[in-house]
């Protein structure tokens, strides 16, 4: 009697795969049909694919998703292809820190779509154990080529940082961001979160931070970025117009 309720189990098991490759070609079809260009859109990176990307190529690449985020000309992709596909594993090319801030729509951000990036959030985009460690699991353990940290314009947390909000679990949180503010010390004009510039020189400050913050506090992070096996940039995100721009360090 069990034995027969774990064949038919079985038996099911093997109907609903069946019918997942039974539905592939059709779905392989549909895609073919809406444009060539659609192909790789719609597959998720095999682990050949990111193993013949670089740091530099995986930037580049961002960067001109980038600006077709900016045209408004995103990629149509089939996510839910994707989905299915990338259950199998994930090969992803990147890991961004991006602030929380809802104004910035990571994956559509930079033209990217379902496995393409790993995407840590937390306000003012700061690192900690936990981030680097799952920075750490993205690049060292799943073959991520690249650490980009996304700060942006008009920052909400850095301009509560600079104001040395108190509230809560913010206040903790806002430790973090501080020492940015710290080092913004030798700004040249009025340091108030009412100053745009100055605002704009601490969000800057910020994600050079984060960067070498990366590199001091994570010994496998900077050895691979030492042996060229990864980059780790910062770079600034425009809430006005979309656009992002590297951040030297
Ligand atoms: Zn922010």
């Amino acid at each position: 009697m069990v034995r027969g309720v774990i064949l038919s189990v079985i038996g099911s098991v093997v109907f609903v795969e069946a019918l997942a490759f039974a539905v592939q070609p059709a779905l392989a079809q549909s895609t073919k049909d809406s444009g060539a260009e659609r192909g790789q859109a719609d597959r998720v990176l095999s682990r050949d694919q990111q193993v013949a990307l670089t740091p530099d190529s995986v930037l580049a690449e961002l960067l001109e998703g980038n600006q077709r985020f900016v045209q408004d000309d995103l990629t149509t992709r089939n996510h839910s292809a994707r989905v299915r596909e990338a259950y199998a594993g994930q090969f992803p090319k990147a890991v961004v820190l991006s602030c929380l801030d809802s104004r910035i729509p990571v994956e559509d951000v930079f033209d990217r779509g379902v496995g393409d990036i790993f995407v840590a959030r937390v306000a003012g985009n700061f690192v900690n154990e936990d981030i680097l460690g799952s920075m750490e699991f993205g690049c060292h353990v799943a073959g991520a080529k690249l650490i980009l940290v996304l700060g942006h314009t008009h920052c909400g947390a850095v301009v509560a940082a600079i104001d040395d909000v108190q509230l809560g679990n913010i206040t903790a949180m806002l430790a973090n961001i501080r020492p940015a503010v710290e080092e913004s010390g030798n700004f040249a004009g009025k340091k108030s979160s009412a100053n745009p510039e100055y605002v704009q020189a601490v969000c800057r400050q910020n994600i050079r931070r984060a960067v070498s913050q990366i590199r001091k506090r994570s010994t496998i992070l900077e050895a691979m970025e030492s042996k060229g096996e990864i980059k780790i940039v910062g770079a600034y995100y425009d809430l006005k117009t979309g656009s992002v721009s590297v951040v030297e360090d």
